[in-house]
């Protein structure tokens, strides 16, 4: 029943926007091209929140089923925290909210899949924009000999104390957030959200050997932290392993 849920509102919410702006889009094709882009940028937007729901969904399936490849190597988090802050700007842009890079410098490399890493950053600077209606988003990282945390801070809606443990169970809502919130059909570009989000997150932090909580306050704001393990040079082992392979697969054993 959530799933049909999902797939009756979530789903065709951004396929009517882009269907009710493409028949608009016709009326000012020639005549206004100011209205002709409004229509145009909500036609993308809906596209955008289309292949994000459609992403979450498969993730979550291959989750479900044990099928999720985890492919870890080096990766630099804080290049990736950087173009996940970057691909967030307008969205936080249009809630007049502050987006904060504070992320150390010196922060090292760690063992991840780097995927998977941006699509927890994104899934989290997401839903941190999406449930704050004031204020900023900030993102930070630390490290210690074993691993670097990360952190996405909001001063939004908070979470009750009670719900705190239910976070990143499949098709979880804390659903009081939603209700009473008066949109213009057309103007609902980001629809109201499936409760997968953080299953996925969740998931794929645990994953990677990684850990994830939640700090929060109501009406003050929440804050996600989840730790990756380090770069030890824990790839080795399994490259060298390849290239003899290669080696004996091609009859030129060393
Ligand atoms: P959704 O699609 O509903 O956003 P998620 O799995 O991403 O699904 O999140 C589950 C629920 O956790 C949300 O419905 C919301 O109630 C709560 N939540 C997630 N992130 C935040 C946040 N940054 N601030 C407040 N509530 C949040």
């Amino acid at each position: 029943r959530d799933m049909i849920d999902i797939m009756g509102h979530e789903l065709r919410t951004p396929a009517t926007v882009v269907k009710l702006n493409v028949e608009l889009l016709q009326k000012y094709i020639n005549s206004n091209p100011d209205e002709f882009k409004k229509h145009l940028n909500r036609i993308k937007d809906a596209i955008d929140t289309e292949i994000k729901l459609i992403n979450t969904l498969l993730s979550s399936a291959k989750l479900e089923g044990n099928k999720i490849d985890i492919n870890s190597e080096k990766v630099d988090i804080l290049q990736e925290i950087e173009m996940c802050i970057h691909g967030h700007a307008r969205d936080a842009k249009l809630k007049k909210l502050k987006l904060i890079n504070k992320a150390k410098r010196r922060t090292p490399l760690i063992y991840a899949d780097k995927a998977r890493i941006i699509e927890i950053l994104n899934n989290l600077i997401d839903n941190a924009i999406k449930y704050t209606e004031k204020g900023s988003v900030t993102v930070k990282t630390g490290y210690d000999k074993e691993k670097v945390t990360v952190s996405i801070e909001d001063t939004g809606t908070g979470i009750p104390k009670e719900e705190l443990s239910k976070l990143g169970k499949k098709f979880y809502r804390v659903d009081n957030y939603i209700e009473g919130r008066n949109l213009d059909p057309v103007d609902i570009v980001r629809p109201g959200g499936t409760g997968l989000g953080l299953y996925v997150t969740f998931s794929l932090v645990k994953l990677m050997k990684g850990k994830i909580w939640v700090e929060s306050k109501l009406g003050k704001g929440s804050k996600f932290i989840f730790t990756v393990p380090l770069y030890k040079g824990q790839d080795e082992k399994t490259k060298k392993k390849i290239s003899l392979n290669m080696f004996e697969r091609m009859g030129l054993k060393k």
